[in-house]
């Protein structure tokens, strides 16, 4: 099972990460998106990445020419019948996801894997919308793509070995570290994670301390490269709440509330450093 075309599927902050790295290691990319101006915003993103990478001597200008030049516009998912995997990175809801997973079933070639880059949804509900559920996997990417090592491979309950080490091969072709994990809410990660970071939330909500001091407790005390608030507004209000919303539903236990303010921030539009404006105020 050789992957050589990708589609990534959302030109937001994931994916248009994903899209770089993809072309990067030389795939050649449909990089798709439902709205044009979020497709040029994720380009605008790789090319400004490359092009500090240019001016850090790690990259030339021929080889972030060859890059840019692997990676295709798409806005129509029928683009879809071209490539050997896709990997959706569209908004964390189940809804949209499994719409997406049942339009792409009748596209894509039979051979091809569908993954997705989802935080925290059950990868065997979104394969149980398809005809192919033993091609549908998770490769959960981390924040920001190109930095960071790690990717979550999840396992749906009827996904095929040979299709778990076409991913985990690619992973590793990506010059990422591949750790595998069983379907179960927020995988590894974001169940470990995101309660820490809606706890802060809470601790900022019950007045306990400021978010700056929040912040410096857990980056001086704990060694934290970054504060949790400042964290939970790189990743988006709007995804932490998703991805709390699905570990209390999948879990049904009351740990897992999502903190009201965090509710608040996102109906008001605030969702982090993507809308100007989450726990900071961005420019
Ligand atoms: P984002 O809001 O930055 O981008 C989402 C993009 O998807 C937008 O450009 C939007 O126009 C596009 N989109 C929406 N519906 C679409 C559709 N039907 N077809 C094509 N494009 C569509 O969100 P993000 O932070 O990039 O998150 C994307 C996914 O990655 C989510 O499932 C999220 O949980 C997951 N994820 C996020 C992070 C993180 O730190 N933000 C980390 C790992 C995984």
């Amino acid at each position: 099972m050789e992957i050589k075309k990708v589609m990534v599927i959302g030109a937001g902050q994931m994916g248009s990460g994903i899209a770089q790295v993809c072309a990067q290691a030389g795939y050649d990319v449909y990089l798709n998106d439902i709205k044009e101006e979020s497709y040029a915003k994720g380009l605008a993103g790789i090319t400004k990445n490359l092009s500090r990478s240019v001016e850090k001597e790690r990259m030339t200008e021929d080889e972030k020419n060859d890059v840019l030049a692997r990676i295709t516009k798409s806005l129509n998912l029928e683009d879809a019948a071209h490539v050997d995997l896709v990997i959706e990175a569209a908004v964390e809801n189940m809804e949209i996801k499994q719409s997406i997973f049942k339009k792409l079933d009748g596209i894509a070639q039979p051979h091809a894997i569908l993954a997705s880059n989802t935080s925290s949804l059950p990868i065997t509900e979104i394969a149980a919308v398809t005809n192919r559920p033993e091609k549908v996997i998770g490769m959960h990417f981390m924040n920001p793509v190109p930095v960071m090592k790690l990717v979550e491979i999840i396992r749906g309950l009827a996904t095929a070995d040979e299709v778990y080490s076409a991913v985990e091969g690619m992973t590793k072709k990506l010059s990422k570290v591949p750790v595998e994990v069983n379907d179960f809410p927020g995988f590894v990660a974001n169940r470990i994670l995101m309660p820490m970071i809606n706890e802060a939330i809470y601790t900022h909500y019950e007045g306990v301390a400021s978010i700056e001091a929040i912040d410096d407790v857990m980056k001086l005390g704990m060694n934290h490269p970054m504060g949790p608030l400042q964290l939970a507004d790189f990743i988006g209000l709007d995804t932490c709440l998703y991805i709390m919303e699905t570990l209390h539903e999948g879990f049904g236990d009351s740990k897992y509330r999502p903190c009201p303010l965090l509710r608040k921030y996102v109906k008001a539009g605030w969702l982090g450093k993507k809308s100007g404006r989450g726990f900071y105020v961005y420019n």
